[in-house]
């Protein structure tokens, strides 16, 4: 229920845009799309054979899916189902958050409370900076609905990586457009899986955070985008 509403919405926003090129390309009779493009309201007594292949049409058109791979030292790697959208924290922010917070806690004079509450400060305005750049850069793509896809290392409540994936979400959610979804997977193997052939092993990731395929030979001198572009993959798998 909650779903076919989702759908409705998002084919409701795209036929009140329908450009000449989208209207041939859809097999719906284009008096028909026409007629919707005025009254978008109207969609929902439209024929179900025809709403999925307007809705078929702007998932595989118009619909961006990005992945979203966290880490402790570089937070942040992003990309979209064929690595041709890729984003990328540059920063060593968060390793020296983490260093500061550390001698923090060896020094006695500082209470640990405070300490970690500056260590939330620190790691909320990077990942908050780091979100507005991402969706910045994502809203350049031009899509009617970008799919926001979260990794997920099921790591315990009250860890560091938790509370950096609470963050992070909750940046995604305030700054996205209305249309736009978060969705999380589990991140299981997606540092080790070739986009390629999808052999998974170890010895994919080399020392220096590259990519490998030790089967294909495919290669990529970032294995975090990797990892992000084979969570998009996952996310995809959930929408269609
Ligand atoms: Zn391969």
């Amino acid at each position: 229920m909650h779903q076919d509403h989702i759908k409705i919405s998002l084919s409701k926003y795209f036929v009140s845009r329908l450009s000449k090129k989208d209207m041939k390309q859809i097999e719906v009779p284009n008096r028909l799309l026409k007629h919707y493009k005025r009254h978008p309201d109207k969609l929902i007594n439209c024929k179900v054979k025809y709403i999925q292949k307007i809705d078929n049409y702007v998932k595989s058109n118009k619909v961006n899916i990005v992945g979203i791979d966290l880490g402790k030292y570089r937070y942040l790697a992003a990309s979209n189902l064929d690595l041709t959208f890729t984003f990328r924290d540059e920063y060593n922010t968060f390793f020296h958050l983490f260093r500061k917070y550390e001698s923090r806690l060896e020094d006695k004079q500082v209470d640990n409370n405070k300490a970690y509450s500056k260590l939330k400060t620190g790691l909320k305005n990077h990942i908050n900076q780091v979100i507005n750049e991402l969706i910045e850069q994502v809203n350049e793509t031009n899509s009617y609905q970008t799919v926001f896809v979260l990794g997920d290392h099921g790591s315990s409540h009250l860890s560091f990586p938790s509370l950096v994936f609470d963050l992070t979400y909750f940046a995604i959610k305030q700054r996205k457009n209305e249309n736009d979804e978060i969705l999380i997977v589990d991140e299981s193997f997606t540092s080790i899986e070739c986009p390629i052939c999808h052999d998974r092993h170890q010895h994919n990731r080399t020392n220096k955070n590259k990519f490998k395929c030790t089967k294909c030979g495919f290669r990529h001198q970032n294995n975090d985008i990797v990892a992000a572009s084979n969570i998009a993959k996952k996310g995809k798998l959930l929408v269609f």
